[in-house]
């Protein structure tokens, strides 16, 4: 290296038309860009104005191309963007793109983002429920392994509930599954110490529900409760409410990149990591089907069909307005939503009998 070159980043190099690779590092002096190969060999060389550098997206690879067709390619985005920058070029992203255009400037973002509100008001809700409706189901399967795995390593630990405690909770469990629409053998109950989760119950896309030691500990032998929650969350399985906001996620994600050419950081984690499966709260319209889910199907099985408001008025008793990641920060038990559910239940205790 020519002693006052700088380094911008490490890659590989490929010859023009060629699928070959050669590992290399992109090095700059006064805007002269070259790709030298470990040994000191010069694969490439240009003036930085002639390379034609692609667009950031996510953390797809960058490819820099230099006049004489061949071909450098990184995963260093901030390098290139870094290298971008200091030689007076901005990021391409849509908008940046527009800044050059500046009396058209403001017409072609209020068109951008009533275009987006348009897509995301009546475009997102259809592809969402068609990406839904073709998805195979291995694909929700492999999303909740994943995410399970992820969680057993990182927050959750075996149960420490003993044998009599969690028989009773599967038996019962048993009781509500039997009448689901997708049948008992959709679903797997699995118990686990919630550690930083805390008193929390959840259901992945698969049917694979989780139910922590602290919940169970809190509902202080109440197992109609509990079971009131799992309910619940088999509503939320039924109706394939996280597979719907993962696409959300995901739609959401497509129209950021290309209003602002770049995902956010959270929203690429949400998409490529399970774990993001947590952080996603479910609207207030899928929490009161689930609800109802719940109530239909504690009655169906002979339990008290309100035993999910029972739950949450006791627990929101117990926990307070602690915050923190446990079952009341992602199930709010409003008023509203305890109200909905009792008159439900007799809604549905008024259609069984009709007198
Ligand atoms: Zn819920």
């Amino acid at each position: 290296m020519v002693s006052d070159e700088k380094l911008v980043c490490r890659g590989d190099w490929h010859p023009r038309d060629s699928s070959r690779s050669v590992p290399c590092r992109l090095v700059e002096r006064s805007g002269q860009i070259r790709a030298v190969a470990e040994d000191g060999t010069e694969l490439a060389s240009a003036v930085f104005s002639t390379l034609d550098i692609s667009t950031r997206v996510g953390s797809i690879p960058r490819r820099v191309e230099f006049a004489d067709g061949s071909l450098f390619e990184t995963t260093d985005n901030a390098a290139i963007d870094n290298l971008q920058l200091t030689n007076g070029r901005k990021r391409t992203g849509f908008v940046h793109g527009l800044e050059r255009f500046h009396p058209r400037l403001l017409v072609f973002v209020v068109a951008v983002f009533l275009l987006s509100g348009l897509v995301y008001r009546y475009a997102l809700p259809v592809l969402v429920e068609v990406a839904v409706a073709v998805t195979p189901p291995v694909v929700p399967r492999l999303m909740s392994i994943s995410t399970l795995e992820t969680l057993d390593r990182t927050v959750l630990s075996e149960t420490k509930l003993d044998d009599a405690k969690r028989r009773a909770i599967s038996d019962g469990f048993a009781r509500i599954a039997i009448n689901s629409t997708r049948g008992p053998a959709a679903y797997t109950l699995n118990f686990r110490e919630g550690g930083a989760i805390g008193p929390n119950a959840f259901a992945l896309p698969d049917g694979t529900l989780i139910v922590t030691d602290e919940l169970v500990g809190l509902a202080d032998g109440d197992t109609e409760m509990l079971i009131g929650v799992l309910a619940h969350e088999i509503g939320h399985v039924e109706l394939e409410h996280s597979l719907r906001q993962i696409y959300r996620a995901a739609g959401m994600a497509g129209l950021i990149m290309l209003i602002a050419g770049d995902v956010g950081d959270s929203a690429e984690d949400l998409l490529v990591q399970g774990s993001g499966l947590l952080a996603l709260s479910y609207s207030r319209d899928a929490e009161a089907a689930a609800d109802r889910h719940s109530v239909e199907l504690m009655q169906e099985a002979g339990y008290d069909p309100a035993a999910i408001a029972r739950f949450f008025e006791i627990i929101e008793k117990k926990l307070g307005d602690k915050s923190g990641t446990n079952i009341l920060s992602t199930h709010p038990g409003t008023p509203e939503r305890k109200q909905a559910i009792r008159d439900y239940e007799a809604e549905l205790r008024q259609k069984a009998s009709p007198n």
